[in-house]
């Protein structure tokens, strides 16, 4: 008999629940508020400074660290943003996207039967790359609907096998900002216990209503064990270019370089001498607008969500929402996330997927990302319309009436770009 393909490591994870919604978003030709990528591009500038570094020929491989004029770029923004000083030569690694940081930062520093702590819902390739390394992960799990975490809650997963917490903030999917006191919480059993930190910050520039992102790296005696992850994808809207990066003290990174070279061996050089002249001429204004656009994006999907049944907070960070629609449905969240890609036309996320040991915390939520055209909103508004007092079932049928929709619902046509 055949031995199976795919390794073991890998077999209990199936095909990424993104490419599992985005491929039936096209299907059924449905607004797709599932993967979180932005409908729009970026910046002009930044997509005419990576074209004039291919013109110029900057076409070859880059220095495996990352390219000098990129790896000093993103240390003065880390050292004026958050009074973070990083050597650009020996503490920061360019990486292909965070995804690629993630990898190489577990596969540098993890050993065989290490555990780490992974708080669920978490995005979803960071058991996976635990997984990779042999480790062993434990679950701190977040509850709707405050999505709360609880330092006693986390101190009792710790043991004598624990060697590094996987933290994100802000936090997909649930959109909070943690709070500086979770994460002097988070600190505080960090240092106690001698454990390294990995924090995913890839939403670090989208904040709301004057929530700021806190870098835990930025805490007393956090500096030496953590190790800060970033990207280009979401600040500017640029998810396909895959340029990440990775801040931390010399011989973290030193770990964190001795994966990267072996899985990519180094980022695109365009793409990096670009970005890094980009980010040389980038002032405040442009996060300001960012923030506000956002925010717009964010109020007009909560109220079209709340105006159809659905309960939830605002996000705090993040371009996604995630809500329950118990008031909705009796289904669990694949089977309306489902039903609603099939009958109503809108792909959301079932976020069960992104909890390992209880998943039945999300039965009945779903995320949405709003990172999306104010008429891809109003399209995505006028389908979950249909929801409100028909249900799912009798969404876009044949000789189904549009149901008239229930008051609040926002005017998005008229929203800000
Ligand atoms: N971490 C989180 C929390 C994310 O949501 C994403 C994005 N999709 C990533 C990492 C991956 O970022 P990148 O596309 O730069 O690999
Ligand atoms: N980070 C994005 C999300 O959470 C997409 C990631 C991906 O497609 N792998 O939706």
């Amino acid at each position: 008999m055949q031995r199976p393909f795919l390794t073991d490591r890998l077999a209990p994870f199936g095909t990424s629940i993104f490419s599992e919604m985005t491929r039936l978003a096209v299907e059924h030709d449905a607004v797709n508020l599932a993967q979180g990528f932005p409908d729009f591009d970026g910046p002009p500038a930044l997509i005419e400074a990576v074209s004039t570094a291919m013109l110029e020929g900057h076409n070859q491989y880059a220095r495996s660290m990352g390219h000098p004029l990129l790896v000093q770029a993103l240390a003065r923004q880390q050292a004026a943003r958050y009074g973070l000083a990083y050597d650009p030569m020996t503490e920061v690694v360019v990486t292909s996207g965070a995804t690629e940081a993630i990898a190489a930062a577990m596969l540098g520093l993890l050993r065989q039967g290490d555990e780490v702590i992974l708080i669920e819902p978490f995005y979803d390739s960071y058991p996976a790359c635990v997984a990779l390394c042999g480790a062993r992960p434990r679950y701190l799990t977040l509850r709707f609907p405050d999505f709360r975490l609880c330092p006693d809650e986390l101190a009792a997963l710790i043991t004598p096998a624990t060697r590094a917490i996987m933290l994100n903030t802000p936090h997909n999917p649930t959109g909070r900002v943690f709070s500086r006191e979770e994460l002097a919480g988070v600190a505080k059993l960090a240092r106690e216990h001698d454990l390294w930190v990995i924090s995913d910050e890839v939403y670090e520039h989208l904040t709301y209503d004057g929530l700021a992102h806190l870098p835990i790296a930025s805490l007393p005696g956090m500096r030496e064990r953590t190790l800060t992850i970033s990207s280009a994808g979401k600040t500017f809207s640029v998810t396909g270019w895959k340029v990440g990066w990775c801040f931390g003290p010399a011989a973290m990174v030193a770990a964190v370089q001795a994966a990267h070279q072996f899985l990519t061996f180094a980022t695109s050089t365009p793409m990096q001498v670009g970005l890094a002249r980009f980010l040389d001429q980038l002032d405040a204004s442009f996060f300001s607008e960012l923030t506000a656009a956002y925010t717009a994006r964010r109020d007009a999907l909560l109220g079209m969500l709340r105006g159809v049944g659905f309960e939830l907070a605002p996000s705090q960070g993040t371009y996604f929402l995630t809500g329950s629609f118990h008031a909705l449905s009796s289904l669990d969240d694949r089977a309306f996330a489902a039903t609603l890609v099939r009958d109503i036309g809108v792909a959301a996320i079932p976020p069960s997927v992104f909890y390992a040991a209880r998943p039945q915390e999300a039965r009945h939520l779903l995320r949405f990302a709003f990172c999306k055209q104010p008429a891809t909103l109003a399209r995505a508004a006028e389908r979950l319309r249909a929801l409100h007092a028909s249900g799912p079932a009798q969404g876009r049928g044949p000789g189904s009436e549009p149901l008239a929709g229930p008051a609040g619902l926002p005017d998005l046509p008229g929203l800000l770009g």
